[in-house]
């Protein structure tokens, strides 16, 4: 098998060893380095030295393990790792943006990310534009001279929207525009970069780490824009300093050499309950059956053996109807009553209530996100059929069907 670009084999082939020939490498639990001599001390704050760390707000070994396998499941020249998804996020856009320029997005996003840019950026100077990713005719009347990003998710939350990255790149290309994608739903299932985005940004605490035991983000780019960030004198992430903790960076790293095999398990448990809810009087959103909108472009851009992803949602319509549902789904152990994605339980919470609140419900309304909309990260269960045959009867107790 020679595929053109394979991260799960090329995180499988990174060599990172321990001092000591450990095959996990050594936690770098300092917060600052010591120099012999006060010349190399000069050069690595010009940042002129190779391999030489001076402070771990900056850089720090384990940091640079964890940034550099990111970078090998994207295919960039490098990454950095954030203390969250959002400083991911966040980091990027102020490191791309001045005051008075232009960001076009797509309205569905994560809600942080969307409170981000209608409320917090006003500060700033910053103007966004908020289109409908899926109309391309709309993106592309939405560029300004000043634009300087186009931002969206390559599976939107919480509508599981599939962006045309390859054609959204077409058009940043020549004028200047950066591409940032936000890939947190579908790690190795989608590669934004290769299909032509210019930075790709993670909420690693999700199906990265997938352990639910810790927040955490990535960048990757190109090596220019993570020196940029990391400057001394002007960099966001050095002067803000979102940094991820390295005991963290040791924990997740260790988590995501198995992420393939997560990926391939959520795909397959959730493809599972879509072709048993299309049997039911039910509606729901799963990109991976033919009547999603965008199935075909999901076909096109995807890493095939990684399956569709593990989110589906079910529209109930009204908020009244969800809450039963999802307390008698808890309360039966089809998962839990919570928010986040990426954990071995299937997780739910209504995305118009909780992860998505953030936007106002008029513009809710607009973008299609019914009230009664429930979005579940389906788990790694061993019975998956079990779990249908529990939700099934959910639905049937509250006479839903
Ligand atoms: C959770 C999430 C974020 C924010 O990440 P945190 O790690 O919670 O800061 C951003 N984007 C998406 C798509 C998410 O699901």
């Amino acid at each position: 098998m020679s595929k053109k670009f394979d991260p799960a084999t090329a995180i499988q082939d990174l060599k990172q060893f321990g001092e000591f020939g450990g095959v996990n490498p050594s936690i770098t639990d300092s917060a600052t380095f010591t120099f012999l001599d006060e010349e190399t001390m000069i050069e690595t704050f010009k940042g002129e030295t190779e391999g030489c760390f001076l402070y771990s707000r900056h850089w720090n070994p384990s940091n640079k393990y964890l940034a550099g396998a990111m970078a090998t499941l994207e295919g960039t020249e490098s990454a950095w790792v954030t203390a969250s998804g959002m400083a991911a996020i966040t980091t990027t856009l102020l490191q791309l943006c001045n005051s008075g320029d232009h960001i076009i997005t797509s309205v569905t996003t994560y809600g942080g990310t969307y409170a981000f840019l209608a409320n917090y950026l006003k500060k700033f100077n910053i103007e966004v534009t908020f289109v409908n990713i899926t109309d391309l005719e709309s993106v592309k009347a939405a560029f300004r001279p000043n634009t300087k990003v186009l931002y969206t998710e390559s599976m939107t939350n919480p509508m599981l929207q599939i962006s045309n990255i390859p054609e959204l790149a077409k058009m940043t290309g020549n004028n200047g525009t950066k591409l940032v994608v936000d890939n947190t739903f579908t790690p190795m299932i989608i590669s934004p970069f290769q299909l032509g985005a210019d930075i790709v940004v993670y909420s690693m605490t999700k199906f990265i780490n997938g352990k639910n035991d810790c927040v955490a983000g990535a960048i990757c780019a190109d090596e220019e824009f993570i020196d940029a960030i990391s400057n001394v004198n002007a960099g966001t992430a050095m002067l803000l300093g979102p940094v991820l903790d390295p005991l963290r960076s040791s924990s997740i790293l260790k988590n995501l050499v198995t992420l393939h095999i997560r990926m391939q398990k959520h795909s397959e448990n959730a493809m599972y309950l879509a072709k048993r809810f299309d049997k039911l009087d039910l509606k729901f959103i799963y990109p991976g059956l033919p009547q999603h909108p965008q199935y075909d472009l999901m076909k096109s851009l995807m890493n095939e053996e990684f399956g569709f992803g593990g989110m589906i949602a079910i529209d109930l319509e009204t908020a009244e109807r969800a809450a039963p549902f999802m307390e008698l789904m808890q309360e039966r152990g089809v998962g839990y009553h919570a928010v986040s994605l990426g954990y071995f339980k299937t997780l739910f919470s209504n995305s118009g209530k909780s992860t998505s609140s953030e936007v106002p419900e008029e513009i809710q309304k607009e973008m299609g996100l019914s009230p009664g909309l429930i979005r579940f990260s389906v788990g790694l269960d061993h019975d998956i059929e079990r779990t249908y045959d529990l939700i099934y009867l959910c639905l049937a107790d509250l006479k839903y069907l």
